[in-house]
């Protein structure tokens, strides 16, 4: 059962302002990211042709030895490596292309890396009072969508499988999710 959460109505018409302290700026840049996307694109592409080609030469000989077969495997192993790498350095590169700003370990602490620059940054994330109450607020991954199961002892619990980053009132959980906005 997938359950959305209900969107505040305070969420459209209050903007919630922040500021970011920087606590480390990394030498990883978007023109790094883009050439080790590259780099490591390349080997995941010949891997693939390889074991396709393998594969093929299995097909039209008929013929499957334990050498081909061996070869597959190691193949299938370099491949694995090379398109994880390829994929993890897609997506944080994405944080730099997109500039976002995504919170660290469901926004503990208020830590977030931060793209912006295209650069990878980590920065702590100072969230101005609250546009309703003037309380304090907090960034972090706030949960939007999630499923109940039932745990051994017959608890219902909650599995989170999406969460959106917020400004949230410490005071009255009803302002939460005012929009963050630089
Ligand atoms: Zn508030």
């Amino acid at each position: 059962m997938v359950v959305n959460a209900p969107s505040p109505q305070a969420q459209d018409t209050q903007t919630a302002k922040y500021e970011k302290v920087p606590i480390w700026r990394s030498p990883i840049t978007q023109a790094a990211l883009t050439w080790i996307g590259f780099l490591t694109g390349i080997p995941t592409i010949i891997s693939f042709g390889k074991i396709v080609y393998d594969f093929g030469v299995i097909f039209l000989s008929k013929n499957f030895t334990g050498t081909v077969a061996s070869n597959i495997s190691q193949e299938m192993i370099l491949l694995s490596i090379t398109a994880l790498i390829f994929a993890s350095v897609i997506s944080i590169r994405r944080i730099t292309k997109q500039a976002l700003l995504v919170p660290l370990s469901h926004g503990s602490f208020g830590l977030a890396v931060d793209g912006s620059g295209h650069r990878l940054s980590i920065v702590k994330v100072k969230a101005n009072p609250c546009p309703i109450c003037g309380g304090g607020m907090r960034y972090y991954a706030r949960p939007t969508e999630w499923t109940s199961y039932q745990d051994q002892n017959g608890n219902i619990k909650r599995r989170v499988s999406k969460r959106t980053p917020v400004l949230g009132s410490a005071r009255f959980l009803a302002h939460f999710g005012s929009r963050p906005s630089l």
